[in-house]
């Protein structure tokens, strides 16, 4: 089945585009794409059974005109690709052929049964608007027709090429159904599959792949949550990268980078995999540890500070150090009040020297 399948996505009637399957217009030239070949067979098959088994010379012209149609039409969307001409003429074709058809056939072979493809045809590919009149006016037409001159035509009884030809236009009406829900659902899914990749990017910061801004509000929410609920402990630790100006006074912009991205890897090192780390802003990155009181997160932090004053960052063997806030939580925190006192003690950090670990204070605490 599937060497059948590649073999059919390989031949000349195969038309070339750069759709992507959340595209209409992928389905819609995949679908032409599909009838063409599929009208081409069938017109050339019918054209010699018409001629040399059914002796029938009117239809195996037809069978001609149709196949050089749809070769015409092949060649043009291939070249330009207009989709909307393309699949106009396209409609425009198959309804002038069964209209020929039934009219030749005088309804033999209950060929009118083939107009039921007509609607499927007319949305898929010319949309909602035109679709509804191009099908509404042809089944209209056809009813019409049939109102008009069935009274002269002689009853038919459902003989074997009658059966055959039910049959076959039913494949038809179920093969095109097919299209329609695949492409419903592959579109979906594609979509579906785009729409999680993009809110891992949303969520992630290019430069170091860490949690953005954005997502840590998320997470620490979430945890603050969990943490008044249960009466958990939790700690929150802001780091600033000490005098990252002068390193990218002195080395430039791109080494400035690089070494972010390194300091990422030393800090993803030292924390346990319950904690999460991200980048809070410029060259400061936050981290949050559930379950860790105020002596854990003075602990983590220190071991953090250490980890990076020993590390040697790029290959000129940069020294850095990391100044770093950190506080647990209280009953009454939000996350604008635990980052604060996070923040108070980064402060205090950098007030002190640098290349140090504070804790937050209140800012009530830190006026008395
Ligand atoms: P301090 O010890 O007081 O924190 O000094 P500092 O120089 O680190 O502080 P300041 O906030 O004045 O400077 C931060 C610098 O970080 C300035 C900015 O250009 C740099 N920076 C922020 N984001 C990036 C980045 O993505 N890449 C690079 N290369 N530099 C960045
Ligand atoms: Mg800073
Ligand atoms: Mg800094």
């Amino acid at each position: 089945m599937a060497g059948l399948k590649r073999l059919f996505n390989k031949g000349w009637w195969v038309i070339p585009h750069p759709f992507q399957p959340e595209d209409l217009r992928y389905w819609r030239v995949k679908l032409m794409q599909n009838i063409q070949f599929i009208l081409q067979l069938y017109t050339g098959i019918f054209f010699f059974l018409n001629i040399f088994l059914f002796d029938y010379l009117l239809m195996a012209a037809a069978d001609a005109i149709l196949f050089g149609g749809i070769l015409a039409l092949q060649i043009d969307l291939r070249k330009h690709l207009n989709i909307e001409r393309s699949a106009r003429l396209l409609i425009g074709i198959i309804v002038i052929f069964l209209g020929m058809y039934f009219v030749l056939a005088h309804g033999r072979n209950y060929s009118f049964i083939w107009f039921s493809m007509v609607p499927l045809l007319a949305f898929f590919l010319l949309g909602l608007r035109l679709g509804l009149y191009v099908s509404g006016g042809f089944l209209a037409a056809l009813v019409a027709f049939i109102i008009w001159f069935s009274p002269q035509w002689p009853s038919y009884a459902i003989n074997l090429p009658a059966v055959f030809n039910i049959a076959l236009a039913l494949v038809a009406v179920l093969t095109i159904s097919r299209h329609y829900e695949k492409s419903r659902e592959e579109a979906f899914n594609f979509l579906a599959k785009r729409n999680r990749e993009l809110e891992v990017l949303a969520r992630t910061d290019t430069l170091t792949q860490l949690k953005n801004r954005s997502h840590l509000d998320d997470v620490l929410e979430q945890e603050l949550e969990r943490a008044h609920r249960y009466q958990h402990e939790l700690a929150v630790l802001i780091l600033d990268t000490d005098h990252f100006k002068t390193l990218n006074d002195n080395y430039g912009h791109l080494v400035g980078d690089q070494v972010l991205k390194e300091l990422s890897q030393v800090l993803s090192a030292q924390i346990r995999a319950s904690d999460i780390l991200g980048r809070w802003g410029g060259e400061e990155f936050l981290v949050i540890a559930p379950n860790t009181d105020e002596e854990g997160a003075v602990e983590l932090a220190e071991k953090i500070r250490i980890a990076v004053a020993e590390h040697r960052f790029t290959e000129q063997k940069l020294h850095l150090t990391v100044s770093i806030g950190c506080t647990d939580c209280l009953d009454e925190d939000t996350i604008i009040s635990i980052v604060q006192r996070a923040d108070n003690g980064l402060y205090q950090a950098k007030h002190d020297g640098r290349n140090c670990t504070r804790l937050g204070k209140a800012a009530r605490a830190a006026v008395h």
